[in-house]
């Protein structure tokens, strides 16, 4: 009994691991969220049963969807067919990856988790970003946005980390978020890049500064990336998007 958390990446499918297609072509049972791109579930055998648990983000009744999702993985787990757990990016990076292995775990199910290629650091590195480069940034942190309110100092600490800040989940809180990273000393002119969307056929990039953040026209999921290496947005080659997905390098 075995249930596999596996990270189906930003979006294109193929950024998906080896490993995490061979399992899902393999899968008999596939329990998928609202952020995974509907073009990986094109890994998953015709005859396999696909149960999507989309939530909505920041939905108040997010802990009682999770708790019946665990119910729901624990229920499949039990019944001994081969489970894939199929969530965006990297299952462990803000995925609620770790609440659904301990509720497995504490069910007497064994996990194995098949680590994916996140967004916080591809969405940019696709859009010309690096997370780092030596002499501009030597620290990245990735920060969700619904701590925008969190208590203590913890933005003056990031202001000051002089590293690449990466939000996820912040475009509802970029506004508040750009206002303590300025109350902590960062210039307004810190370079900001904005991906939308990220590997998929719609997706958009906005080049900005932090005191223009909180007025930039967003549109969730987006990554938006503070510092110095924002720079290097390269903008969006024509018709690059579905070059990029559809074209097999064979081709
Ligand atoms: N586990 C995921 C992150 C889950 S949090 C990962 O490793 O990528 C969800 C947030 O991820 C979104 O609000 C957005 O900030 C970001 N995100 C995920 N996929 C994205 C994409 N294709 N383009 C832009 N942002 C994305």
């Amino acid at each position: 009994m075995t249930v596999y958390l596996v990270g189906a990446g930003p979006g294109d499918p193929e950024l998906l691991t080896v490993r995490g297609a061979r399992l899902l072509a393999a899968a008999e049972v596939v329990v998928v969220d609202r952020l995974v791109d509907r073009r990986v579930l094109g890994h998953i055998r015709p005859e396999a049963v696909v149960i999507d648990v989309g939530k909505t983000a920041h939905d108040g009744t997010s802990s009682q969807q999770q708790a019946t999702i665990n119910e729901l993985l624990v229920e499949h787990g039990r019944a001994g067919t081969l489970v894939v757990r199929l969530k965006g990016g990297d299952p462990y990076l803000f995925g609620r990856g770790a609440e659904e292995h301990d509720a497995l775990v504490a069910a007497g199910i064994n996990v194995e988790v098949v680590p994916g290629v996140t967004s916080a650091l591809a969405v940019p590195a696709l859009a010309g970003i690096p997370a780092t480069v030596r002499g501009v940034a030597s620290s990245v942190t990735v920060v969700a946005g619904h701590s925008a309110d969190d208590a203590g100092d913890k933005w003056a600490h990031l202001a000051n980390a002089d590293g690449t800040l990466v939000l996820l989940m912040a475009v509802a809180s970029r506004g508040r978020i750009a206002e303590r990273l300025l109350e902590a000393g960062l210039s307004p002119s810190t370079p900001v890049a904005a991906i939308e969307r990220g590997t998929t056929p719609h997706e958009r990039r906005v080049a900005s500064t932090l005191a223009e953040l909180g007025e930039l026209d967003l549109v969730a999921p987006a990554v938006i990336v503070i510092g110095t290496v924002a720079e290097r947005l390269a903008p969006m080659r024509s018709g690059r998007a579905d070059a990029s997905t559809n074209a097999s390098p064979a081709h």
